[in-house]
């Protein structure tokens, strides 16, 4: 995999709070970068700015992604929608497993599910995967073995390199964080997934799985995420400041 061509997704939650912020959230950030820049870039807006955006990212080089989905079509679950809704948005990527969801309950079984789901609508699949914090035994490494092995259950061996694993310290997440992790942490990680699903595939499906980074991602720390080895960034806050993300994505476009 060309590690140059890096793939940035913004996850923006539960902001902004209006659709008209959305708009000019696209509209600036489209102004601030080139048109064909070779990162792949992808916008994951809440579910009500999914399709009157689609006419905005029609203009410009941005992907579309969504922030979760349900594994079914359709069915009795009341607040939950699902991939076939979105058909005409053309979604790239679906973000699943993301730890604010684990917290409200999620499990890594549902979240196998989805990913069957995604992956059998051609979509790609961004498994959020990240201990809640490091302990001195290590044992933070069998838990995130468990997250990949059980969320990755059932998915067929060849097609586990379809799916892009985000390695998220919860430590590390939003605004109260007091740090990113380290470029060595991040190696760690990277070195330790692909280790996981090797001995679930075969080192070749290992080589071929994109891993990235998230959490407190921002201008001053991508390089050391790009040195770990990183094939790409999930950017949250930082992705709804237009002047800071094009940051991220005009120096990833310019990587050698
Ligand atoms: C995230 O929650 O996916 C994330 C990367 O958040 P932040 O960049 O705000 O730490």
């Amino acid at each position: 995999m060309d590690i140059k061509n890096m793939l940035i997704i913004g996850n923006w939650k539960m902001f902004p709070v209006s659709f008209k912020e959305a708009r000019n959230i696209i509209i600036n950030l489209n102004k601030k970068i080139s048109k064909k820049g070779k990162s792949e870039v992808v916008v994951c807006p809440p579910y009500p700015y999914v399709l009157p955006i689609v006419t905005d990212l029609k203009k410009t080089r941005l992907n579309l992604g969504l922030q979760d989905i349900h594994p079914e079509p359709n069915g009795a679950h009341t607040g939950s929608v699902s991939l076939p809704m979105f058909d005409s948005a053309k979604v790239t990527h679906v973000i699943l497993g993301h730890s604010e969801r684990r917290a409200l309950g999620e499990n890594n079984l549902f979240i196998s599910q989805k990913i069957k789901s995604v992956l059998k609508s051609g979509i790609t699949p961004v498994l959020c995967v990240g201990e809640v914090l490091r302990d001195e035994d290590n044992t933070y490494l069998k838990f995130i073995e468990t997250q990949i092995r059980e969320s990755l259950s059932g998915v067929p061996k060849q097609a586990i390199s379809k799916v892009v694993i985000a390695y998220e310290p919860v430590w590390a997440i939003g605004k109260d964080a007091k740090r990113a992790a380290t470029s060595e942490e991040a190696r760690e990680m990277r070195i330790f997934i692909r280790k996981v699903i090797s001995d679930m595939s075969n080192s070749q499906v290992a080589m071929h799985t994109r891993v990235i980074y998230g959490a407190s991602v921002d201008k001053n720390n991508i390089s050391s995420f790009i040195e770990a080895g990183m094939q790409g960034l999930l950017v949250g806050r930082v992705s709804l400041d237009p002047v800071g993300f094009s940051e991220i994505i005009n120096s990833c476009d310019v990587l050698k």
